[in-house]
């Protein structure tokens, strides 16, 4: 039996029922679309994070277009962010015809540089967009320093990093808006596309609101600039909602799994995700490191072990942002990473044996290099 780095039908069987009663509930209910379903879980979804608003959407990404968009960054902007993330992040900076400039990783955590950022800032830029990668937080509190001391917005990409804490403050909570993808591999999965954002200001909420409804108020009538049609679907938005109540129980599980791979990996020189001091890690991925990467990949397979890689390319180095101009060696630390990362099988339902197996295939590769 083959291992795959992500599964979600385990978990399915086990909440079956639940997750059909939902969707029936929606088909029942006489409203498929922007009903009480997707209110209901835009309204806990802010709760979980304390702030009073939340706006389902279609997807990660366009919870990007959508915030970026209500705060004001527009053509020509800069945002300022990093090139070791998933493209989507640059693609909607892209995609609102702002121009993203990138700043390098820490070279342990593979987040944000926070120390790189007020040199980045121009009279251009617009914002600050941090990733919070693999499941912990990028080190907020100078960078809101920063923010501060420009008068910029800071929009926090989530989409790895549901209920992930910074002295314990959630992921999500310390910025101006932040995004969440519900893509079925997150930490807060869906059965399909969804996405949100979640601000605490009135003024953001209104244009979220406006952006993700055609541009439009009230129905048939564009008030100000046109916008887009991305919403939660009522379907995704009732299993959210269900899912919502097991978050926690979700990450305890994903911290079990990543306490065994640390033990089982103790001794070795596979390099272990560091969790910065004051984090909370939630394990959206268990990235490891490893300057014979390739060969381990190649040898695990013969396991029947899959391995994944996120992400072989930073961005600034794939032809579609080429006209970005960086030149290769430009953010060293970055590039140095993508060739020696790779991520381990985890999901909270990731049966024992399964990690058991992980454990055993990858040290005897290692000891075999
Ligand atoms: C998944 C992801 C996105 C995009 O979300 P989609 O729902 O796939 O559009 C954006 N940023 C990061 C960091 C992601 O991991």
């Amino acid at each position: 039996m083959t291992i795959a780095v992500w599964g979600y039908t385990d978990e399915y069987e086990s909440e079956r029922s639940e997750i059909l009663q939902a969707v029936d509930t929606v088909f029942r209910s006489g409203r498929l679309v922007l009903g009480e379903q997707v209110s209901g879980f835009e309204d806990a979804f802010a709760a979980y994070h304390g702030l009073a608003h939340g706006t389902g959407v279609g997807n990660g990404t366009d919870a990007l277009v959508l915030a970026l968009r209500a705060l004001g960054v527009g053509p020509g902007d800069e945002v300022v962010t990093v090139a070791n993330t998933a493209a989507p992040t640059v693609v909607a900076i892209d995609s609102v015809g702002a121009v993203p400039v990138f700043v390098d990783v820490h070279p342990d955590t593979y987040l944000m540089d926070v120390s790189a950022v007020a040199d980045a800032v121009t009279e251009r830029t617009r914002c600050l967009l941090p990733v919070h990668l693999y499941g912990q937080c990028v080190d907020m509190e100078p960078l809101m320093a920063v923010a501060e001391e420009h008068g910029l917005p800071v929009l926090e990409d989530c989409a790895q990093a549901h209920g992930a804490r910074r002295h314990g403050v959630v992921a999500g909570a310390r910025g101006n808006a932040a995004a969440f993808s519900f893509y079925p591999t997150k930490v807060l999965g869906a059965y399909g596309d969804a996405g949100a954002v979640i601000t605490g200001s009135d003024d953001v909420q209104a244009a979220l609101r406006r952006l993700r409804y055609y541009g439009m108020e009230q129905r048939y009538y564009v008030v100000s600039t046109p916008g887009y049609n991305t919403r939660l679907d009522e379907v995704q938005a009732a299993i959210l909602r269900r899912k919502l109540d097991r978050l926690d129980g979700y990450i305890a599980r994903r911290r079990e799994i990543a306490a065994r791979y640390a033990e089982g990996f103790a001794g070795t020189d596979l390099v272990l995700p560091a969790v910065a001091p004051g984090n909370d890690h939630v394990y959206y991925l268990y990235v490891v490191r490893h300057p014979q990467r390739d060969r381990i990949i190649k040898e695990l397979h013969s396991y029947g072990i899959e391995l994944n890689i996120s992400y072989p390319w930073p961005v600034h180095t794939m032809a579609g942002f080429e006209h970005l101009g960086y030149a290769p060696g430009s953010l060293p630390v970055t590039e140095e990473t993508a060739g020696q990362i790779f991520s381990l099988p985890m999901y909270p339902s990731l049966p024992r044996e399964s990690q058991d197996r992980v454990i055993e295939a990858l040290r005897t590769v290692m000891a075999e290099l």
